[in-house]
């Protein structure tokens, strides 16, 4: 079984113990903050196992990538710990079974689009954008061979993407591409971050799905015409894993003329669309993610934000419809790209 990489002298010779200081949802003093990643990283017992919301982003704040976000999952599961409702975990586990039947595999020798979980969003992958790129995806019969199983880690079942990672990147690899553009920014964290975590051989390159549309619309620049929207970013909670990768959506901005709104809820201190925090187990996690949605809405609304850009299509399922109905259009990045380059998406005005 894989085992993660986790430091725990370089947490007492930490000085800022930035993975829980900064935590936006539980508050900590230095002290605490150092007591309780070391009773974590000790295998004990620690209020932070209870009140963790799953946000990811102190993968993000520790400045040594020394990975206390998957030590708190990973925790979490051995004591018996779960931040969701048992059924609710059941239901989930048993929906993202990934070896039910045999893919088709057929041999790229190139790049590939890795659609993950995400086939019902085909939509999203039109025009020149993606023009001669091949598309692997779960299919019609709801096979999850390419889906990464990082979304267990909102659930407290880290051993289920243990067991099953490892045989969905060995079905990736089958196809022999020499990259693999992943549309999901999980699945990009699941094949870097956590791969390396967990020492997981990755035996193909993953590229970020933003990246790959900012390398691409370079490539478009004469078909450019600045948008002119005033726009907000929602950054979901998994683009902590590749913190890295984050700087694609100012340099996507710039180059398709998007004016990113200036907003206190953005970058290191972004909000995340909250979906997870409402199935929570602990007592008020519903009213809790309504009023970090309204918060996080508000923000944009004061911003002056036109447009509500998103990365992740389950954060669009979640709070789409509160941002239209504060005047503010939800779109994905695809879509917001297409429009730069002339071609209008379906439903947009
Ligand atoms: S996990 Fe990182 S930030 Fe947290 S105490 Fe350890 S080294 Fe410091
Ligand atoms: S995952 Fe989020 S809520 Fe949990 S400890 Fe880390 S920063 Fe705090």
């Amino acid at each position: 079984m894989h085992e993660l990489k986790f430091d725990q002298d370089l947490c007492l010779r930490c000085g800022t113990q930035a993975c829980l200081t900064k935590c936006q949802y539980i508050e900590f003093d230095g002290e605490t903050a150092k007591k309780e990643i070391l009773k974590i990283a000790t295998g004990r017992d620690s209020f932070v196992l209870h009140k963790c919301v799953t946000c990811y982003a102190c993968e993000e704040y520790c400045p040594f990538g020394n990975h206390p976000f998957y030590l708190i999952a990973e925790r979490q599961e051995a004591l018996g710990i779960s931040p969701v409702p048992r059924p609710l975990v059941q239901r989930a586990v048993n929906l993202g079974i990934p070896f039910r039947g045999e893919p088709d595999i057929k041999e790229i020798n190139g790049p590939v689009l890795n659609m993950g979980a995400f086939s019902d969003h085909m939509h999203l992958i039109q025009g020149k954008l993606f023009e001669g790129l091949p598309v692997i995806s779960t299919d019609e019969r709801k096979m999850f061979h390419y889906f990464c199983q990082l979304m267990y880690l909102h659930y407290g079942k880290d051993s289920v993407i243990k067991k099953r990672l490892p045989g969905i990147i060995e079905t990736i690899a089958k196809h022999k591409p020499t990259e693999v553009i992943c549309f999901h920014d999980e699945c990009y964290g699941a094949y870097t971050s956590y791969c390396d975590a967990y020492g997981i051989e990755v035996p193909f390159k993953p590229i970020h799905f933003f990246e790959y549309l900012y390398n691409r619309l370079i490539e478009l620049k004469n078909m450019i015409q600045p948008v002119k929207l005033k726009v907000a970013y929602q950054r979901p909670c998994s683009s902590r894993l590749s913190p890295d990768k984050h700087l694609f959506v100012g340099r996507i901005f710039n180059l398709i003329g998007a004016e990113n709104v200036k907003r206190e809820f953005v970058d290191e201190n972004a909000l995340c669309c909250a979906g997870a925090i409402q199935g929570q187990r602990q007592e008020g996690s519903r009213k809790r993610a309504v009023i970090q949605q309204q918060r996080n809405v508000e923000d944009m609304k004061k911003a002056g934000a036109q447009v509500c850009v998103f990365n992740c299509p389950a954060c669009l399922q979640t709070i789409g419809d509160l941002v239209a109905r504060n005047g503010i259009k939800p779109i994905h990045m695809t879509d917001l790209c297409r429009l730069a380059i002339g071609e209008i998406p379906a439903g947009w005005r």
